[in-house]
């Protein structure tokens, strides 16, 4: 009781996207939850979005999860957990730590993370644990990586009030990130210009003052030719090159090499001369730019090129740690970035630290697991080819649905039918996912769970539960810890809170490397109520507990020269080109109001009107050539599937261009799923696949 009248709001934090929005929660009688945008959270100042404001919709038990399942059939957790420890432990010790793995999920809290990351690389001894936001922001890290010399975002969401151009490359902001979008609105009044790459005209696009509806996958062309045209007009910052960047020489003589003056890129990218000049004018002029990416430019076979190529851009105009300048990768979920940070990713090892000797050998003494895994292990991809081959045999996957949200779901699904050993934690009791699982354990939900997520600013929230656990639902990393001990590790896994996992990977965090800024040594004392009651902090933390706004401010990179490497690149076509069987480029993405494969916002009514069934749209006049009528059922197919979907006839689409929203499942509309025409192709480095183009051909749906 805040003031004696009534129970106080709790402040939590929006489980749908990496802005990570403080979300006040006030609970009523049984699961009545009157929701509102925290004011006091630096990340929303009280604004939610559709799908925040909805949250309260959301929290009822209907379709739950409440109970652990072996075969189908209610088990206690002695048996679900003992269960689930000797199935991992007989296929190890017959077939070798690498025949299992976990694949996790954005969903999870930093906590839950830790102890998953913690249970498989440390004590299992493999590096086969990978995270759904493999699907989403993979390709941002890998650039991060190879041009900064580790995985860090420089800016921060004030630098987009501060900007005077925002370009949004890639990055629907209107439908996906929204709240990002009405923290701009003081800005555009002062006169923010905004630039949008997007084959497709977005919500997004409608707002700004140029749209650059540029050919699928052309994006490495655009971002060279501006590189090449700001060294052409001079417009790069040498005092900042020369002391901060490497690389220059290399990169002008490739750009001279595949220039061929402006003319060219616009036949490239199929964009007008005169668009072109105004985005080259408006990029060179402006000081404060800040370029957002996300899916669009992640979700490709060169994602890494495309995120380089924009990289290149800040870094030779020196726009970058300094108020309202630096590129800005989006994350889509709430806590990919948490991910990120605590070894989600089957290619870094845990704390932002990679598969190196010193790193290997730190963590294996930190947690005292000399078998500690010392090398990467398979990308999600990989991972479920691995399952359907049989070389991994026992499969955890906790907080998401692969069987609908996996590129080509349908040969994922062949996987997980074959798989001898599939155990999923979750929160509902029926997914798509589910439907495969010898074991269920059931799942604490948002609104439940307790511990903390990192959004796409680097900013620490916690969440925290309204609710008490509903039946028999328990936390992941509680669940986690249960199988460790389980299996023989209980040890290294007696936490009895989440403030206890979350001290213990601050620790592991914090120690002197100034290549290393992900060091949270301020907050490895924090007692539970200190954890309890913390506030956002964006890391690294300073020495007194506060936040850091932006990296790179000094101009020192986490590269072993201390200076930022610019990448040559050269454009691609996508890794399979359309032709005379499958002549359009199929664009996967979100809608406005539904966050992934709809197991959450599917239960509320107002979130269902926006996009209420699977469709396709598709430009008036190939509707026309291919016997498509708008309103009508339509039918898509691709080298690995087919889905109906009813036809959007609208120019907001480009010639030779579809798009159908990801969300739709079995539960939904099982014929209007997507993602089961997507190909296997990835990225080479980050493993991220090809969701936004895949060749595919339509026709009028009739009944067979
Ligand atoms: Fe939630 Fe993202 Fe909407 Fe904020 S913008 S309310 S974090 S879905």
């Amino acid at each position: 009781m805040a003031d004696g009248s009534g129970p106080s709001p709790i402040r939590t934090t929006c489980p749908y996207c990496g802005v990570g929005c403080g979300v006040s929660a006030l609970p009523g009688s049984g699961r009545a939850l009157a929701v509102a945008g925290d004011k006091a959270h630096p990340a929303n100042y009280g604004r939610l979005c559709s799908k925040g404001t909805a949250l309260g919709a959301t929290v009822g038990l209907e379709g739950r999860l409440l109970r652990p399942e072996i075969g189908g059939r209610p088990a206690t957790w002695e048996a679900a957990i003992r269960r689930v420890a000797q199935a991992f432990n007989r296929t190890i010790e017959r077939h070798g730590p690498d025949s299992v793995a976990f694949y996790v999920s954005g969903q999870l809290l930093t906590e839950d993370y830790y102890a998953a990351n913690k249970l498989m690389k440390g004590f299992i001894g493999s590096a086969n644990i990978d995270t759904n936001s493999r699907l989403c922001m993979a390709s941002a890290v890998a650039a991060h990586k190879l041009a900064f010399g580790a995985d860090l975002v420089p800016g921060c969401y004030e630098d987009l009030e501060l900007a005077d151009l925002i370009v949004f490359s890639g990055h629907n902001a209107a439908w996906t990130h929204p709240v990002l979008v009405r923290r701009m609105e003081q800005a555009r009044a002062r006169g923010q210009a905004w630039v949008v790459v997007d084959p497709r005209r977005t919500d997004t696009a409608d707002m700004a003052d140029l749209h650059l509806a540029i050919a699928p996958q052309s994006d490495v062309r655009l971002w060279n030719g501006l590189l090449a045209e700001l060294i052409r007009r001079g417009v790069v910052d040498r005092a900042f090159v020369e002391a901060h960047v490497s690389g220059f020489d290399d990169l002008q003589k490739a750009l001279e090499a595949d220039d061929q003056g402006p003319a060219a890129v616009t036949q490239d990218c199929g964009i007008a001369l005169k668009d072109l000049i105004r985005f080259y004018d408006l990029f060179a002029r402006t000081e404060r730019t800040v370029s957002l990416f996300s899916m669009g430019a992640n979700q490709s076979a060169q994602g890494v090129a495309k995120g380089l190529s924009i990289l290149n851009a800040h870094l030779v105009t020196g726009r970058i740690g300094k108020p309202g300048a630096c590129p800005f990768s989006i994350t889509g979920q709430p806590n990919a970035m948490g991910g990120r940070e605590t070894g989600g990713l089957a290619n870094t090892l845990a704390a932002h630290m990679d598969f190196d000797a010193e790193a290997v050998d730190r963590v294996a003494r930190f947690w005292s697991a000399p078998n500690t895994a010392a090398k990467p292990g398979l990308k999600a991809v990989d991972m479920f080819e691995a399952v359907r081959d049989g070389h991994i045999k026992a499969l955890w996957v906790m907080a998401t649905n692969p069987a609908v949200s996996m590129p080509n779901s349908g040969r994922v699904r062949e996987a997980l039918a074959r798989c001898p050993f599939v155990v999923v934690s979750d929160v509902m009791a029926e997914t798509d996912t589910t439907a495969f699982a010898h074991v269920k354990l059931p799942a604490l939900a948002w609104g439940e769970k307790d511990g903390t997520v990192t959004n796409s600013e680097r900013r620490i929230s916690r969440q925290r539960p309204a609710f008490p656990a509903p039946g028999e639902a328990r936390a992941d990393w509680r669940i986690i810890a249960e199988v460790a001990t389980a299996m023989g590790h209980g040890e290294a896994f007696g936490w009895r809170n989440p403030a206890a996992v979350f001290r213990e990977y601050a620790r592991l965090t914090a120690f002197e490397n100034t290549r290393r800024p992900l060091n949270l040594g301020p907050l490895i004392d924090l007692t539970p109520a200190e954890y309890d009651a913390l506030a956002p902090v964006q890391w690294p933390p300073t020495p007194g507990g506060g936040d850091t706004p932006r990296l790179f401010a000094d101009g020192r990179f986490a590269t072993l020269d201390g200076k930022a490497k610019l990448n040559v690149v050269h454009p691609q076509g996508p890794a399979s080109a359309a032709d005379g069987a499958f002549p359009f480029s199929l664009n996967t993405g979100r809608v406005r109001d539904h966050w992934h494969t709809m197991t959450r916002t599917g239960l509320a009514a107002d979130l269902c009107r926006h996009a209420p069934e699977p469709y396709v749209a598709i430009h008036p006049e190939d509707a026309v050539a291919f016997g498509v009528e708008e309103g009508a059922l339509t039918r898509l197919r691709t080298a690995q599937g087919e889905a109906v979907a009813v036809a959007r006839l609208t120019d907001r689409q480009r010639r030779g261009g579809l798009f159908m929203p990801m969300h739709w499942t079995d539960a939904f509309a099982p014929s209007g799923r997507s993602n089961g025409l997507i190909g296997q192709a990835v990225d080479p480095r980050s493993g991220q696949p090809e969701f936004k183009h895949t060749p595919a051909r339509v026709s009028a749906y009739r009944e067979t």
